[in-house]
């Protein structure tokens, strides 16, 4: 094989959101940019969707980078609004508005379909289908396999955007200094839809509807044609779990027991099971996320747990930063790439830190009824006390607050309300549900105050 030298372009290993927006973003700077991706064949035949996550959550932090790229209000426009969080509890539900912040869904294959659009009006962005087999990381130098033809190309810089069972990834693994951290969990999940016929009337379609229950969960994100997308995460072995689940009839009776109020949006409830993946959730935390001429970006470099919907958020952030940096310090790749990985090393952490509290809260937290008081607390804080208090959640939805921010303010969070549980006038403050001065004093202790005019 010989080494093709192409060192003042650069290369993106997997053309996934966080890998097109980078490409549009360094393409708008200049550069020509070649995409490596398999699944690729032209900007409308691609196989857009990769079987798993069907849609994704953005929030204002993805949306950063759509800003970047100038595309915040065709991503926004392919999608839902969501105004809502929905709890589906057994016997009752609960709203958390969103507060006319904007949090929205979009279907992978939209968003993706939208991306390579945009990809393809720059001449200099070249996208070949073939998979990278490995990247010299020092040199820059980048392996690939085609359908006929394999070849070794020189980059100025590379992108391992290659999602989570990144290759890029495994080319800084040959190195000792390299730290790798993979957790698989004793949880599962399988995806289908409420069809829009169905989904319209029995639940919002501007609405995020979450069931929680004991050791699982059921989410549900709508489409903008009306459908649903749900997820039910549930232990893959153990007494409850994928492991017993061992026919329709099975299926079928666990969703009749935990979730009576989806039956009558699921038509084929009585053979779904059999046409159903159970796919397993694995979370990755490595550094440093550079070295030489190489940067992870995305699930490649942090793959953490959908629960709380932040996976593409938190990849579309390494984008921003990563053309901040180069907006800083120009054409010096090796600052750019040192100072990157070290910016986005405790995010990536909070992020995932964040996430697993999510699952404790959607299967331990929220399933038990004590818990209620707990959300009235939280309720009655935002009515009276915004924007002087404000939720790690909504840190993390709807601000560009850095992910070590909300995991301050959650541990903040979690001893206000330790503090308000206490105190024996609680029911009667909640009762007047107005503002209170000694409340107001507990929060100034926690550094939340008015900002003096
Ligand atoms: C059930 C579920 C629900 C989710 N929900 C949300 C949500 O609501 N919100 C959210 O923010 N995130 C969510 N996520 C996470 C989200 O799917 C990922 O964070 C996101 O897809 C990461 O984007 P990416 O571009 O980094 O990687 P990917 O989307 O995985 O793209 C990687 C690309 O690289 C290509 N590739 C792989 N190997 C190679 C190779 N060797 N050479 C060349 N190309 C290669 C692949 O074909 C693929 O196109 C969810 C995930 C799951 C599993």
């Amino acid at each position: 094989m010989d080494l093709q030298e192409s060192i003042d372009r650069i290369a993106i290993v997997g053309a996934g959101p966080v890998g097109l927006t980078l490409a549009i973003a360094l393409a708008e700077r200049g550069f020509g940019i070649d995409i490596y991706e398999p699944r690729y064949t032209d900007s409308e035949g691609a196989q857009l969707s990769n079987g798993r996550s069907i849609n994704f959550t953005i929030m204002e932090r993805g949306l950063k980078a759509f800003d970047i790229i100038g595309m915040r209000d065709q991503i926004i426009e392919i999608g839902v609004v969501l105004k809502q969080r929905t709890v589906h509890f057994p016997d009752d539900i609960m709203i958390n508005p969103f507060g006319g912040n904007i949090t929205s869904t979009v279907r992978r294959e939209d968003l993706q379909r939208v991306l390579y659009k945009k990809a393809a009006e720059f001449s200099q962005i070249k996208l070949i289908n073939a998979r990278v087999t490995s990247v010299d990381i020092k040199k820059g130098e980048v392996a690939w396999s085609g359908q006929q033809e394999t070849g070794v190309q020189a980059y100025l810089q590379v992108f391992g955007a290659d999602g989570a069972h990144s290759t890029v990834r495994q080319s800084f693994q040959k190195y000792h200094w390299f730290e790798l951290q993979q957790e698989t969990l004793n949880l599962g999940y399988i995806e289908f839809l409420f069809p829009p016929e169905l989904a319209k009337g029995n639940f919002e379609a501007d609405t995020l509807h979450l069931w929680p229950r004991p050791n699982c969960y059921l989410f549900g994100l709508p489409n903008n044609d009306g459908s649903i997308t749900i997820n039910f995460f549930y232990p893959l072995t153990g007494p409850n779990s994928f492991e017993q689940i061992k026919s329709n009839e099975d299926f079928k009776n666990v969703f009749t027991q935990l979730f009576p109020n989806t039956l009558k949006c699921i038509p084929d409830l009585d053979s779904l099971w059999s046409g159903l993946k159970v796919s397993y959730l694995q979370d990755f935390q490595c550094f440093p996320f550079s070295h030489g001429r190489a940067s992870l970006i995305g699930d490649a470099g942090h793959t953490i747990q959908p629960y709380q919907g932040q996976g593409v958020n938190l990849g579309l952030e390494d984008v921003s930063a990563i053309v901040e940096l180069f907006d800083q310090h120009k054409d010096d790749w090796e600052k750019i790439n040192q100072e990157y990985s070290l910016s986005r090393k405790q995010s990536a952490r909070s992020a995932k830190l964040l996430t697993d509290l999510t699952l404790v809260e959607y299967t331990k937290e929220l399933p038990d009824p004590s818990f209620k008081q707990v959300c009235r607390i939280i309720g009655y804080l935002l009515k009276n006390y915004s924007p002087v208090f404000c939720t790690h959640f909504q840190l993390i939805a709807f601000t560009h607050a850095d992910y070590c921010e909300a995991e301050i303010r959650q541990n903040v969070e979690r001893k206000i309300i330790q503090e308000l549980v206490q105190r024996s006038d609680l029911n009667m403050i909640l009762q007047k549900d107005v503002k209170n001065q000694e409340i107001l004093k507990l929060l100034a202790r926690y550094g939340l105050r008015e900002e003096k005019k």
